[in-house]
């Protein structure tokens, strides 16, 4: 199935949905799902068969995770003593002097402080599920980006450019892709990973060389943890959003890097470099340019790649799965979408089309 990856993807392509009202399976065409998920519809009764795009979900952050990132963490853990040497690390460096700097520099989103911002802000988090609103700051920078930091107390931080060149909607994007960091617990190791790449600069200065050697062992399980990370959190932006479309906008504009040709940018075009890029390449090959990119200082690389991975996701249909109105948070109890072969019969859903 989805040999020859498309973008978009040929209508033929479909998932069977139990209806959370009536039990009975629905073949949704994967195209209509992917692009108007409100609109889909049980074929018998008409009961959405897909969370709306507004709704709290609930959602375990093991049930997204990306396998390379499953895979890099448990080499990461696999050292001894790992967590709590970088939790004591990351708590006598950064975590101080993040704070600090933060409070001096960073603008605070609040009420009174860019309150649209911070309502988009609440409204990602309760879709996602957190518990607590981290806080959320704007920082001056001509590069659009985003980073959430903070161990004890995490925040987010989103780049001037960003907040200028990204619409609403692609901020929400983003802000769902660095909530899903949050969720899925890699603050620790990303702060970590930042950390080592700059201690690591000033302890090769400061020994000639020589700390740099014992260093790099664990900046580089630390680096390809962090970019495995990336996957994970993308596919927490597309649960965020249930709008693939809108994260692949948000994926070519991170690449293309420029506001004026943003405004240009062809999306189909962009997805079919990014899928032929990844048709060659499997594993193994990946693992050369992660290991190539190491010391590359962008905290988001391969945008590309990244863009390939979560569309062959979003086109898998596990992630519609995840957006039954069973996971909706407060929904009575009812079958999950997965569906089982009972030999019953299988309707075609409403997908509000002519
Ligand atoms: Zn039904
Ligand atoms: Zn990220």
């Amino acid at each position: 199935m989805f040999d020859g990856l498309r973008y978009p993807l040929p209508t033929d392509e479909s998932k069977i949905l139990v209806c959370p009202a009536c039990e009975g399976k629905n073949r949704l065409p994967l195209c209509r799902a992917l692009e108007q998920p409100d609109k889909a519809r049980c074929g018998r009764c008409q009961a959405p068969l897909l969370a709306p795009r507004d709704a709290p979900l609930l959602i375990e952050a093991t049930s997204y995770r990306h396998p390379l990132d499953q895979k890099a963490t448990e080499a990461l853990e696999a050292i001894p003593g790992i967590s709590s040497l970088l939790r004591k690390l990351v708590e006598v460096t950064s975590e101080r002097y993040d704070r600090l700097f933060n409070q001096s520099s960073y603008v605070r989103v609040s009420d009174r402080q860019f309150p649209h911002i911070l309502r988009q802000f609440e409204k990602v988090a309760s879709r996602l599920g957190l518990r607590e609103l981290p806080e959320l700051y704007v920082y001056g920078s001509g590069e659009a980006n985003a980073y959430t930091s903070g161990v004890e107390k995490h925040y987010v931080a989103l780049s001037s450019v960003l907040c200028d060149a990204f619409s609403p909607d692609e901020l929400s994007a983003v802000m769902a892709h660095e909530l899903s960091h949050i969720l899925s617990e890699h603050v620790l190791y990303k702060t970590a990973a930042r950390l080592f790449t700059f201690a690591a600069a000033e302890l090769a200065k400061a020994t000639l060389g020589i700390g740099q050697v014992l260093l790099i062992p664990l900046q580089l399980a630390l680096l390809k943890w962090d970019r495995c990370s990336e996957l994970t959190a993308d596919r927490g932006m597309l649960l965020g959003t249930s709008d693939p479309t809108l994260c692949l906008r948000v994926l070519a504009k991170l690449a293309c890097g420029s506001r004026r040709l943003s405004e240009q940018l062809s999306l189909p075009d962009f997805m079919q470099q990014a899928l032929a890029a990844r048709q060659a390449p499997e594993e193994n090959v990946l693992d050369k340019i992660y290991s190539l990119m190491q010391t590359a200082s962008r905290t988001h690389p391969f945008p590309l790649w990244r863009a390939a991975e979560l569309w062959q996701w979003s086109c898998r249909g596990d992630y519609l799965s995840l957006l039954h109105p069973s996971r909706v948070r407060n929904s009575t109890p009812s079958p999950s979408g997965a569906a089982t072969d009972d030999g019953s019969e299988v309707r075609d859903a409403e997908t509000g089309s002519s």
